[in-house]
């Protein structure tokens, strides 16, 4: 069967590997110039080093059942930090390692209430990604899991001091309406992987996820065409073909106007964006100093203070403000992986964004930079480089991204159940063979080809197949 792919992220090219494995005639159309979608790493432009243009630590490329069927563990190297993620305090900071028990007493008295929440997602992980669509086998572990989710959302209301701030950091890095139930099983989730396994930072790069896929793609006899943007979709499927959109379902309404109902249209054109990403990177001379030194050691650091801070600046951006303390992802790949610089380079790389308006024109360079300095005296000091991207930057890199929106689409309780439409198999169109793979599919936003995935089982099923297997050998 030809099968064309338009879109080559992460969800693109896992339908594309799928299908090429399972014989068809494969051909992935990307209009950038290289492929991997939102698994992109550049080169500084007035700097040595590399950086990552979008997504940059995966805690989802170890945990989805495509990537474990496909081995991706075994085909590129990642870095497991000791701390998955910390949250910055004035002060003593919150501090999550991959090991619960150590996170609970580091976390000093506020400590027991977070060990028991974790705890029973922890124990039921499989189940907790059974729930949030990483894995497919549902077992007895996903209605334990249920429970404990269901627990650890309201848990996390009854949090203290720092270990309610850790929770918050969680809490708001899925970008959902804060303190929202959507928005607390994020974080939960989050949270949970944090100590089952740990957030990834693969070494390279995200970029190195993206050349595993192609690499395989292309051992099985399919192709990628970059700089090719597709418009119409007559272009590139004809009845009896099977095409993959990993578009959004605006860019797929544009592409196949001239075939799909003007209900089904109407029905796409009701998808919602949530907020953009300001993003800052920055090369340093040496690592932040951070006032808790623990934090040197973090793969990933978020920024926002006490909760209270957390939530107004959250609420702010929502309404289309923005604070002068963001709430700030932060992420120090050079503390592990000094392959990103050259041969005996001192400096550090750091990856940086917070969430603003969607649509918005800031360059948050200063004010992200001042944010730092507030957990950092004298980070200032040591910005060798910095590269400043609004959101609008992202919105014209991908047209995936609208109005920066990073995700793909508003999180929220209704849209997790209900993207891009509300149908029971959602990544299905009613044009035979054609399906929608992005991340305004279910499960929703990250680097976990999950999308892409389910769309190659639906259309294998169509014509008897089942999933061939994906493995290294
Ligand atoms: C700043 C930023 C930080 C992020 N951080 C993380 C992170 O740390 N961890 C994480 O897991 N996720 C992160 N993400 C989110 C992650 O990158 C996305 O959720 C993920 O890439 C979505 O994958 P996808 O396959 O749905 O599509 P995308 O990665 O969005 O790729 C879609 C591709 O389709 C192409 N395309 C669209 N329309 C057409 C067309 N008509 N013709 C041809 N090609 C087309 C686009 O150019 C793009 O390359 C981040 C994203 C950004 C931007």
């Amino acid at each position: 069967m030809r099968v064309s792919v338009v879109g080559s992220g992460p969800n693109g090219l896992a339908a594309a590997v799928i299908m090429a494995r399972a014989g068809h005639d494969v051909t992935v159309f990307e209009s950038a110039d290289k492929a991997g979608g939102g698994l992109r790493t550049d080169a500084f432009d007035g700097a040595e080093g590399t950086f990552d243009v979008a997504s940059a630590v995966h805690p989802m490329a170890l945990a989805s059942t495509f990537f474990r069927s496909f081995e991706l563990h075994r085909r590129i190297e990642f870095h497991l930090p000791d701390i998955s993620f910390a949250h910055a305090l004035v002060g003593r900071s919150a501090v999550a390692y991959r090991d619960l028990d150590r996170t609970a007493d580091e976390l000093g008295r506020t400590g027991e209430g977070w060990r028991m929440a974790m705890r029973p997602l922890v124990r039921h992980i499989d189940g907790v990604r059974a729930l949030s669509g990483l894995e497919i086998t549902p077992s007895l572990a996903t209605a334990f899991a249920a429970l404990s989710l269901a627990t650890a959302t309201v848990g996390f209301s009854t949090l203290r001091g720092e270990a309610r701030a850790l929770a918050a950091g969680a809490v708001a890095h899925g970008a959902a309406p804060f303190g929202s139930l959507a928005a607390r099983f994020v974080g939960a989730v989050l949270a949970a992987e944090a100590h089952a396994t740990g957030w990834p930072i693969p070494v390279g790069g995200a970029h190195a996820i993206a050349s595993a896929l192609v690499d395989d793609l292309v051992a099985h006899g399919g192709r990628v065409v970059v700089g090719h943007r597709v418009t119409d979709i007559r272009d590139v499927w004809q009845p009896g073909d099977a095409a993959f959109f990993d578009t959004g379902p605006r860019g797929f309404a544009d592409i196949a106007a001239s075939t799909i109902s003007n209900r089904y249209r109407a029905a796409l054109g009701r998808y919602r964006y949530g907020n953009g990403a300001s993003k800052v990177d920055f090369v340093l001379s040496g690592p932040i100093p951070w006032s808790d030194t623990r934090l040197r050691e973090a793969g990933t650091v978020h920024l926002g203070g006490p909760e209270r801070e957390v939530s107004r600046a959250e609420k702010a951006a929502r309404r289309g403000h923005l604070s002068a303390k963001p709430y700030v992802l932060l992420s120090q790949p050079t503390r592990l992986d000094r392959t990103r610089l050259p041969a005996g380079s001192d400096n550090e790389i750091v990856w940086t964004y917070a969430h603003v308006p969607n649509g918005s024109a800031f360059d948050a360079a200063e004010v992200i930079t001042s944010r730092i300095e507030n957990f950092a005296p004298g980070f200032r000091d040591l910005i060798v480089h910095r590269e400043s991207r609004p959101a609008t930057f992202f919105a014209g890199l991908n047209t995936n991204f609208v109005g920066g929106d990073v995700l793909g689409g508003r999180v929220d309780a209704a849209q997790l159940l209900t993207r891009p439409t509300s149908t029971g198999l959602p990544w299905r169109t009613p044009l035979p063979g054609v399906y929608l793979c992005s991340a305004a599919a279910p499960p929703g936003a990250g680097v976990h080809g999950m999308a892409g995935w389910h769309a190659a089982r639906l259309a294998l099923k169509s014509v008897g197949q089942a999933l061939p297997n994906l493995s290294l050998t």
